[in-house]
């Protein structure tokens, strides 16, 4: 996957972007957290380790006094003082064997002054050796002595056979057969205060249990774990667990480290220690004998998987709250980038709104930040270009419409240009025609003369009922027909000169109407007249404008062949200007392909035509600066329009 063409939303990486430092943060603090919290919980659990051990130290302070107690109690009834005294083994047996089983002392010896034993409870046979031990020394010297001491095997054997076998801990390397006892020397005074003797008792340490439960019990009283007893209580003898409040009790020797520091070095050792196969958080103090030796340590100790609870609790409940926190900022942050992102988006939406060309496109974005500056700007853009378009807009239509003006300047101009070469080329046309026409006229008119004239003469010679005098009457009318043709032609020539005076329009039209009928037969044609009475007067040659008018109208009868309407208008020019004469017909029309050739000279379409009456009218009216236009439709008619300047 390529993860650079990948899109993500500014919502998401805003989100992303203030959660990296915050989860960066918030793992910190986890990890701060648990490490403060673990050494806290590390130390609370080793202060109470220590705790636990004075504790322990109490209870086992507390036995001690037990023993001595009892010791002290035993030395304190009369029949001791006189048993020892008398030396009287039976009443010493009766008195010291109930309280040393009722309380439980595994020995409980007399001495008499000289610290000769008397009587063992525990072995009676065995009597009159010397007790040198401090204890006993002390006791003889009238003190209450009380601490802890190491009897060796040899010591146990004479104390009673069954101890030694008791005191047997351990096995292999670590097995011990001294015995590690609780013990208590007390004097025996007679009524006078003088020291008598002394008894000495003590407890055996060695595979007591029961002890080692008790002090573990007394504790962790009221502390219990959900499966079993939590905790443990030991004593060692030397470097070996001689009793032990856990099961199996006894044989485990001190590590090393421990042993240096508690009975090497006299002094405590807090940490932790294996035991069994569990780990334990530990403590352990010297036991000392009365010289203050170590002899032995005291230990107690708590399953480290208690610490480890606690721990895991602890940083289970961080974790949790460390966990709800992420989420709450997740939370947090995703509505404050989406709140972020939000202008961006509708910037976006209205940036690609104003691309596909709408206008007027405005944000109501009214933040006091960047993205408010943002949205300024785009409105100011919004707004620029569409006043922008706007004028442009304008321009374009300012140019179309330049260009049309110009175009039909252009176009009129061009219509012009084709109108005035077709004239030019037409009147060099006519100019040439003219030359020739007036030429071959001025030849031919002096032999029609003389040809007319001797044709009247035949006819005068001739009477009417000659048989040739039919001949000479069509030579006659031939000749005349010549002669009205070269007449055309010369008039075509303009040979004659103009003569300009006032004409009056509607009377010479009118005039032309009357007259027409003498030329033209007018069957079937209605003829309508309509002059303006404001068109009355034109500067112009009358007998010219008589000949527009007169080859108009001839030619619009003879396109009536089978009838029709005949119409002459008169009025003021089209724009208010001269006057205008308009001659229609409802004739054949003319042809759209014979338009243009209409004022050719000699364009005809009739056979007796001489296609000289519109050409002859067109130059005189030209020359009297008008013009003629035409519209016809084929069948339906024609109209000629005459335009004279005023
Ligand atoms: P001619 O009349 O001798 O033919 P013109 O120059 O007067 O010569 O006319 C030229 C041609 O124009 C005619 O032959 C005819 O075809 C056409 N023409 C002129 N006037 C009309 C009209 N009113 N209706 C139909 N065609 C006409």
């Amino acid at each position: 996957m390529n993860f650079s063409t990948l899109r993500f939303p500014i919502k998401t990486k805003l989100t992303i972007a203030t959660m990296i430092p915050l989860a960066v943060a918030i793992f910190c603090c986890f990890l701060a957290g648990i490490f403060i919290l673990n050494a806290k919980v590390a130390g609370q659990a080793q202060e109470k380790v220590r705790n636990d051990l004075s504790v322990a130290r109490e209870a086992y302070q507390s036995e001690l006094s037990r023993v001595c107690d009892v010791v002290r109690f035993s030395a304190a009834i009369g029949t001791t003082t006189q048993a020892i005294e008398n030396v009287n083994r039976k009443a010493l047996a009766e008195v010291l064997a109930p309280v040393r089983s009722n309380e439980q002392l595994d020995i409980m010896a007399v001495v008499d002054a000289s610290g000769k034993v008397i009587y063992r409870t525990n072995n009676p046979d065995v009597y009159g050796d010397l007790k040198t031990d401090r204890f006993v020394a002390r006791a003889l010297k009238g003190e209450v002595v009380t601490g802890s001491s190491v009897l060796s095997a040899g010591h146990l054997a004479v104390e009673g056979a069954a101890l030694l076998q008791k005191a047997r801990s351990g096995s292999g390397a670590d097995a011990t057969d001294a015995g590690l006892f609780l013990m208590a020397a007390v004097p025996v005074r007679d009524p006078g205060g003088a020291v008598v003797g002394a008894i000495y008792g003590g407890v055996l340490l060695n595979n007591n249990h029961a002890l080692m439960e008790h002090v573990r019990g007394v504790v962790y009283e009221g502390t219990r774990s959900k499966s079993s007893k939590i905790g443990s209580a030991s004593v060692f003898l030397k470097g070996t667990r001689v009793a032990s409040s856990s099961q199996p009790p006894a044989g485990a020797r001190l590590a090393d480290e421990v042993f240096r520091r508690v009975i090497l070095e006299d002094g405590h050792w807090v940490g932790r220690a294996q035991v069994g196969s569990q780990w334990y958080l530990a403590a352990y103090e010297p036991i000392r004998s009365l010289q203050g030796v170590p002899i032995g340590a005291l230990y107690v100790g708590m399953p480290e998987s208690q610490y480890s609870s606690a721990q895991g609790g602890t940083a289970l409940l961080l974790g949790s709250v460390v966990l709800i926190c992420t989420l709450i900022g997740v939370a947090v942050s995703g509505v404050l980038g989406g709140r972020l992102a939000q202008p961006v988006k509708e910037l976006s939406i209205l940036a690609r709104r104003l691309a596909a060309g709408e206008r007027g496109v405005r944000s109501n974005i009214d933040s006091r930040d960047e993205i408010g500056d943002l949205a300024g700007s785009f409105n100011e853009m919004s707004a620029a270009l569409a006043e922008r378009e706007d004028r442009i807009i304008e321009l374009n239509r300012d140019l179309e419409k330049k260009v049309e003006q110009r175009t039909a300047e252009l176009e009129e101009k061009n219509r012009l240009l084709v109108q005035t070469r077709e004239e030019l080329l037409r009147v060099e046309k006519l100019a040439a025609i003219g030359e020739l026409a007036a030429g071959v006229a001025h030849e031919i008119n002096n032999p029609m003369a003389i040809i007319r004239g001797n044709t009247e003469l035949l006819q005068l010679a001739l009477p009417e009922e000659d048989p040739n005098r039919e001949e000479v009457d069509t030579i006659f009318t031939q000749v005349k027909r010549v002669e009205r043709i070269v007449s055309s032609l010369l008039k075509f020539a303009r040979r004659e000169r103009r003569e300009l005076g006032t004409v009056q329009l509607n009377a010479l039209l009118h005039e032309i109407v009357a007259q027409i009928r003498h030329q033209e037969p007018l069957d079937g044609i209605k003829v309508q007249e309509q002059y303006d009475p404001e068109a009355e007067m034109v500067s112009g040659d009358a007998d010219q404008l008589r000949q527009v008018f007169t080859n108009l109208v001839i030619n619009a009868v003879q396109a009536m062949s089978g009838g029709g309407v005949l119409s002459i208008e008169s009025s003021r020019g089209t724009e208010g200007a001269g006057f205008q004469v308009r001659i229609s017909d409802t004739g054949s029309g003319i042809k759209p392909e014979n338009m243009h050739q209409i004022f050719n000279p000699f364009f005809t379409t009739k056979a007796t035509g001489t296609g000289l009456g519109l050409s002859v009218s067109y130059g005189i009216v030209k020359e009297h600066g008008g013009s003629i236009e035409v519209r016809s439709v084929p069948g339906a008619g024609t109209c000629f329009c005459v335009n004279l300047p005023s």
